[in-house]
C-alpha cells in the first residue's frame, strides 16, 4: 500500500463538510484520507498522481441490509400460485431459494452479488445470508469472496427454527465461528443473524443470547415487524411486540439491526432508542411485499438507515424509488423521508459504529473508498443541487476505489474476472431454478 493522490476531481459529500468542491483532490495514506480538497503544494512524496480528469466522485456507498443469497434469483419464474400473504410469498420463494442452495450455486451468489454492489459504488454491504442445505463454512466463503473484492462486510446466517433442530445449531454454530475468527478483521464485522421472532421459540433465542454473552456485543441482525403477523406471533407468545420479546430475552443492544420496522408501537420506538441500536428501512422491499410504510416520523426519532433487502445493488435506485413510493401516499406538504440523509449520513454512522472505523464520508481519517461517476451534468452543479444531481443524473460509476485501491478503473475490474464469473452465475441459476421447482 502506498500514498496516491486523486486530482482534478469534483468532489460530493453529501453529509459532510464542505458538501461540494468543484475541483479538489483526495489524497490516501495507506487505505486512509488524509487530505481532501485543494491540491497539496508538496507532491514529492506521492507514490503515484492519478488525473481523474473532471470527474465525480461520491462516497462509496453502504447498503444497510441485503441478502447477497438472492443474487441468482433475478429473473426466476414466479411461483404457480400467486402468494395471498407475506408468509405465503415467504414459503413459496424465499424459503426454497435458501433450501435449494448448495456450495456451488451460494458461491455463485456471492461473487455475482458482490460483483454487482461494486459496480454500483456499494463498498460496504451488510449482508443477511440463508443457504439452509450449506451452513458450515458458508460465512468463510463469503470473507474469502468479499475479500478478493475488496469490500467490507457485516456477516450474518440466519438462525431460524422452520428447518429442525439440527439446521438451528449449524446456523448458530456458523455465526459463533464467524465471531470468533473475524472479530478482529480489519474489514469484517460478524454479527448474529436471526431471521425473525417469529420463526424462533423461547428457547431457541435464550439458547442465542446465553452464547452471546460470551461475546463483547457483536449485535443481532434481524427482520422486525416487517409485517404485522411478525407482531401477531409476539403477541400470541404472551409478550407486548417482537422488541418486548428480544428486549425480555437479553438480545437487543446498541450494535443491533433491526430491519423494516414497519409495524412498530410506540413502546418498540423508546425501546429502540433507549437500547441505542439500529433500524434500517428497506422501501422498494416493502413496496413489493405490500407490507405497509414505515412511519416517516421513525427517522426522527432513531437512527435510521437505508438498505435494499437484496431487491437491488444501487443505493441511489434505492433511494430514489423509496422517495417516488412515499410520494404517491402523501400529498400537500406532508414532509417526505430525506432518504440522501439516511443513504449518506445515517448509513455512515452506522457502520462506523459497527466497524469501530470512519467509513462512509469524504473527510480526513475516513477510509478511502469513493465511486467516481463520467457525470457531464447539463445544468449547473452547485451545493444546493447535490440531491437532484446524485438522485436524479448520476447512475453507474466508472471508477470504483476501495482502501485507497482502484477495484473498477475505466469501467473494468481491476484484479476481477467479470465475465467468468456472470457466465458461471447464468450457469449455477438454471441449476438452482430447477431445484426449487423440486421443492413441494
Ligand atoms: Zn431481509
Amino acid at each position: 500500500m502506498s500514498k496516491t493522490l486523486f486530482k482534478n476531481l469534483r468532489i460530493v459529500n453529501p453529509a459532510g463538510t464542505p458538501v461540494y468542491i468543484a475541483n479538489g483532490c483526495i489524497s490516501s495514506n495507506e487505505g486512509i484520507i488524509d487530505h481532501v480538497g485543494g491540491t497539496p503544494s508538496n507532491q514529492s512524496d506521492y507514490d503515484e498522481i492519478i488525473d481523474m480528469k473532471g470527474k465525480t466522485a461520491v462516497p462509496g456507498m453502504i447498503n444497510g441490509h441485503t441478502h447477497l443469497y438472492s443474487a441468482l434469483a433475478l429473473g426466476m419464474p414466479s411461483p404457480r400460485r400467486i402468494p395471498k400473504s407475506f408468509i405465503e410469498k415467504l414459503r413459496n420463494v424465499w424459503w426454497k431459494l435458501d433450501l435449494a442452495l448448495d456450495e456451488a450455486s451460494t458461491y455463485a451468489s456471492y461473487q455475482a452479488g458482490i460483483l454487482a454492489c461494486l459496480r454500483a459504488g456499494v463498498t460496504t454491504i451488510m449482508d443477511h445470508h440463508s443457504s439452509q442445505n450449506f451452513i458450515s463454512g458458508s460465512i468463510s466463503r463469503l470473507v474469502e469472496v468479499a475479500n478478493r473484492f475488496g469490500v467490507r462486510l457485516t456477516t450474518a446466517f440466519e438462525v431460524t427454527d422452520r428447518n429442525g433442530p439440527q439446521r438451528f445449531e449449524a446456523a448458530l454454530n456458523e455465526n459463533l465461528v464467524a465471531i470468533r475468527d473475524f472479530s478482529n478483521h480489519p474489514y469484517v464485522h460478524p454479527m448474529m443473524g436471526l431471521h425473525a421472532s417469529f420463526t424462533l421459540s423461547d428457547t431457541s433465542l435464550k439458547i442465542i443470547a446465553g452464547h452471546l454473552d460470551k461475546f463483547d456485543n457483536p449485535g443481532v441482525h434481524i427482520h422486525v415487524g416487517e409485517d404485522k403477523a411478525d407482531q401477531q406471533d409476539a403477541l400470541d407468545r404472551g409478550f407486548d411486540s417482537v422488541l418486548d420479546r428480544l428486549m425480555k430475552l437479553e438480545l437487543l443492544n446498541k450494535n443491533s439491526l433491526i430491519i423494516h420496522g414497519v409495524h412498530l408501537t410506540e413502546a418498540d420506538v423508546a425501546a429502540v432508542k433507549k437500547a441505542r441500536a439500529f433500524l434500517i428501512h428497506c422501501p422498494t422491499s416493502n413496496a413489493n411485499n405490500r407490507v405497509g410504510l414505515m412511519p416517516g416520523d421513525l427517522t426522527r426519532k432513531l437512527t435510521v438507515g437505508l438498505g435494499t433487502d437484496g431487491m437491488q445493488s444501487n443505493m441511489l435506485i434505492e433511494a430514489k424509488e423509496g422517495e417516488l413510493i412515499r410520494s404517491s401516499h402523501i400529498s400537500g406538504r406532508d414532509r417526505n423521508i430525506d432518504y440522501l440523509n439516511l443513504l449518506f449520513k445515517q448509513n455512515a454512522t452506522i457502520a462506523s459504529r459497527l466497524f469501530n472505523q470512519k467509513i462512509g464520508l469524504l473527510e480526513k481519517g475516513y477510509h478511502a473508498d469513493f465511486a467516481v461517476y463520467d457525470y457531464h451534468p447539463r445544468t449547473k452543479f452547485t451545493e444546493y443541487n447535490v440531491a437532484g444531481h446524485i438522485l436524479s443524473g448520476m447512475q453507474r460509476p466508472c471508477d470504483v476505489v476501495t482502501r485507497g485501491k482502484f477495484r473498477i478503473r475505466a469501467n473494468k475490474f481491476v484484479s476481477i474476472n467479470e465475465d467468468e464469473i456472470l457466465a458461471n452465475a447464468r450457469l449455477e441459476s438454471v441449476k438452482l431454478w430447477e431445484k426449487i421447482q423440486q421443492i413441494g
